[in-house]
């Protein structure tokens, strides 16, 4: 094979924690612990988005054995479970919330997401209502993709620098809106792009469930070449 594209896995996470018997992707702890007690067995460099961004401006290749952790929606379980567990690998992530969401029952409060940001968690955007892009009217774009920016900035006192698109739906208004606004990046889901270009407004993720308990599922998740050993669907 001649063309082996390699790209940084970043992993999309949800929620990390007790089953709820709901539709959001969720890991249990025991398996999260597992799996970031394999990164570093596997002694993986744990990554932030801004470093892979580094990488693109600076137009050299990511380091191999190399992976970005990633939680959306901001569930009060990202900040109860998961975060400790990072905290005790010292791996860094990133936390993409929704103003419209945050504080309430099922989500972290602005207090806990604070904590986060202040504790060096990279806290993201994911729109202001957690919006479908695609079915955004136009006039609404700036809501949901700037001023979600500039809500949670207003909190945190940081720059928000990331974004992630809700189950991964996003135009190209949606991504011109995005650059403009500032931010450095944007997440999608493995769905998304067909093309071998990384386009820094629509980077692929790969979903984490409890089904990558299995430890060589999650290798080859991690591995870098994910794309090959499956289909990639259309963008949605
Ligand atoms: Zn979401």
């Amino acid at each position: 094979m001649s063309r082996l594209a390699y790209y940084v896995p970043i992993l999309g996470y949800h929620r990390v924690g007790e089953f709820k018997g709901d539709h959001v992707p969720t890991v249990s702890v025991e398996v999260f612990e597992r799996q970031l007690e394999f990164l570093a067995r596997l002694r993986y460099q744990v990554l932030g988005l801004e470093d892979v961004v580094k990488c693109l401006d600076e137009g050299r290749p990511a380091p191999r054995r190399a992976t970005v952790i990633t939680f959306d929606d901001g569930y009060e379980e990202t900040h109860r479970c998961a975060w400790p567990v990072l905290k005790r690998f010292g791996f860094p992530a990133t936390v993409f919330v929704t103003p419209g969401e945050v504080g309430l029952k099922g989500f972290a409060t602005w207090q806990q997401v604070v904590e986060m940001a202040q504790d060096g968690m990279t806290i993201g955007s994911h729109t202001m209502h957690h919006s479908y892009i695609p079915l955004v009217p136009d006039e609404r774009l700036a809501e949901e993709l700037v001023e979600s920016k500039k809500t949670i900035e207003a909190r945190i006192g940081k720059p928000v620098h990331f974004i992630s698109y809700p189950v991964g739906g996003y135009t190209p208004q949606a991504q011109a809106v995005v650059r403009q606004a500032g931010y450095l990046a944007a997440c999608t889901t493995n769905r998304a792009a067909s093309s071998r270009a990384l386009d820094r407004y629509a980077i692929r993720r790969i979903k984490i469930t409890e089904r990558d308990r299995n430890l060589l599922a999650f290798r080859v998740k991690i591995s870098g070449y994910y794309d090959l050993f499956r289909t990639l669907r259309e963008p949605s």
